[in-house]
């Protein structure tokens, strides 16, 4: 079987590895090698951050008008509408996320994060201050020059372009490392944006692993000015330690542990729905998973025979049939982690009502009962079709069990009392709290999280203070 080629994309052309190195894109469902990818090394970073510097420093990009930029930024939006089979289907094989979710929901929230921010920068105002007399003194937000950003496997091109569309609005030029397990659709992005009439250096794709590979390089790399980065809290780490150096901003999107807080007042055939969705979907592969259920006791027996049974009612498969609810895990490794975590639960006297492994890659969706708060599967982020199911009595102690947490990015609340719902959704700390519902977003909303799930806000004018570099101006007039 031949092996599709991804390579980099660099100064507006396909690009392979100075050193000629590459690495495998592994299908999941199949667990074989679909694609051949370019693997950059530091030297690749050079040349990709060098064309960044160059579509910056010299070319049209960020002295174009918002309304320009804005116009090859819905005509690359209507490039991704018309791919939309083909790109769907590379982030499938990439990962194995269901076709369809790539193709019915990824896609379109991929054109629609492009088409949001160009609109958004296209609409952005300025200060002017009144007042003073004899000096007229008004605000300036410029571009702020070249932007790492560094992406996560969990929803490949959506996640890309939830990076990138709003630091190219706002008049940057963007050198994008994917993860290693998720190429594919990067560089198809970034032929596309060419396309779309986008210059050639603005958006540049390096491939390569993370650690001691092309991500860390272009982190170190002295003339990247920001780096926006969604990942693992421990990459963060890592990262910020790299961006100290020439003290450049960054915006980190991180993990989470999020929990669902299930009141006896709620609609509990409709919290159960959708607490299970918050737990499941995308294999619990989700930074906002509510990987944790809380329930108050009256209906903490109904909750989990309810939720065991919507677990088991959910169909694995093959990502590519249309009625596949649950692909395979990412990865070999990441399947080892996820079953890991469950075996351990197990022999700490965990009960797990149904899922667990499949053959292949698959776990299926699992529901874990008499544990303690302090075990590992309830501390660690598992980043799987897992949720673990805890009662509690009063509001009080549930706020505090949800915030027990060093993360926090996400919260869901069901109940049917308005000031309950108000209440609680003030005490929790997290950076995203939805009652009654979950994954609804406006992205004119900061995106983010509390504690170890992030540094700053995206999302609307929050993007555009972290890829812009205010000025005051005043003028003796
Ligand atoms: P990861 O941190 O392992 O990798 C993310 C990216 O960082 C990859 O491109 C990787 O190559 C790169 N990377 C790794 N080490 C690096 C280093 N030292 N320097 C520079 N780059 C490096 O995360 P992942 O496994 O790909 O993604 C899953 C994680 O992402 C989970 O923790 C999840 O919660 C988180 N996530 C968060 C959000 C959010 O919005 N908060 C959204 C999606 C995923």
């Amino acid at each position: 079987m031949t092996l599709d080629t991804v390579t980099h994309f660099i100064g507006g052309a396909a690009t392979a590895s100075a050193d000629g190195a590459t690495m495998a894109s592994v299908d999941p469902t199949s667990r074989t090698e679909w694609a051949v990818v370019s693997r950059g090394s530091a030297r690749d970073v050079d040349h990709a951050v060098a064309a960044a510097r160059h579509a910056f420093d010299t070319g049209p990009w960020p002295r174009m008008t918002p309304a320009q930029r804005s116009a090859v930024l819905h005509r690359l939006a209507d490039l991704l509408l018309e791919h939309g089979d083909e790109l769907a289907l590379l982030d499938t094989r990439d990962m194995g996320r269901p076709l369809s979710m790539t193709r019915n929901n990824d896609v379109a929230r991929s054109a629609a994060n492009l088409r949001f921010f160009a609109d958004d920068a296209l609409s952005a105002l300025d200060e002017a201050l009144p007042g003073h007399p004899g000096h007229h003194i008004y605000t300036r937000h410029e571009p702020a020059g070249v932007v790492a950003a560094i992406s996560p496997w969990n929803f490949p091109l959506m996640q890309a372009t939830w990076k990138i569309a709003p630091a190219l609005a706002h008049g940057n030029t963007v050198v994008l490392k994917p993860a290693e397990q998720s190429p594919a659709s990067a560089t198809r992005l970034a032929e596309l944006a060419v396309r779309a009439g986008m210059p050639a250096g603005v958006l540049n794709v390096v491939h390569g692993v993370g650690p001691e590979g092309a991500g860390a390089a272009l982190v170190a790399h002295p003339d990247v000015d920001l780096i926006t980065f969604t990942g693992e809290t421990r990459t963060g780490e890592a990262i910020m330690r790299a961006a100290a150096t020439g003290v450049r901003a960054v915006s980190f999107e991180l993990g989470g542990k999020g929990a669902s807080l299930i009141f006896a007042d709620a609609d509990i055939d409709r919290a159960v729905a959708v607490a299970a969705d918050a737990a499941f979907s995308n294999a619990g592969q989700i930074c906002l998973a509510g990987s944790r259920v809380f329930v108050q006791r009256p209906v903490y027996e109904q909750v989990v025979e309810a939720l065991a049974k919507t677990a088991a009612g959910l169909r694995l498969g093959d990502p590519r049939d249309p009625s596949t609810q649950v692909g395979p895990l990412s990865s070999e490794e990441h399947h080892a982690k996820v079953t890991g975590h469950l075996r351990r639960a197990a022999e700490e006297g965990a009960t797990l009502l149904g899922g667990g492994p499949r053959d292949g890659w698959w776990v299926a969706p699992t529901v874990v009962v008499d544990v303690t708060a302090d075990a590992a599967i309830c501390r660690d982020e598992v980043f799987g079709p897992v949720l673990t199911v805890h009662p509690f009595d009063t509001e009080e102690e549930a706020v505090q069990a949800a915030n027990a947490t060093p993360y926090g990015l996400s919260a869901m609340v069901f109940t049917n009392h308005l000031a309950r719902a108000h209440r609680v959704a003030g005490l929790l700390r997290a950076g995203n709290v939805w009652v009654n519902c979950f994954w609804i977003r406006d992205l004119r909303s900061p995106f983010g999280g509390f504690g170890r799930s992030g540094i700053g806000r995206e999302g609307g004018r929050h993007s555009r203070e972290f890829f812009t570099e205010a000025k005051t101006v005043v003028i003796d007039v």
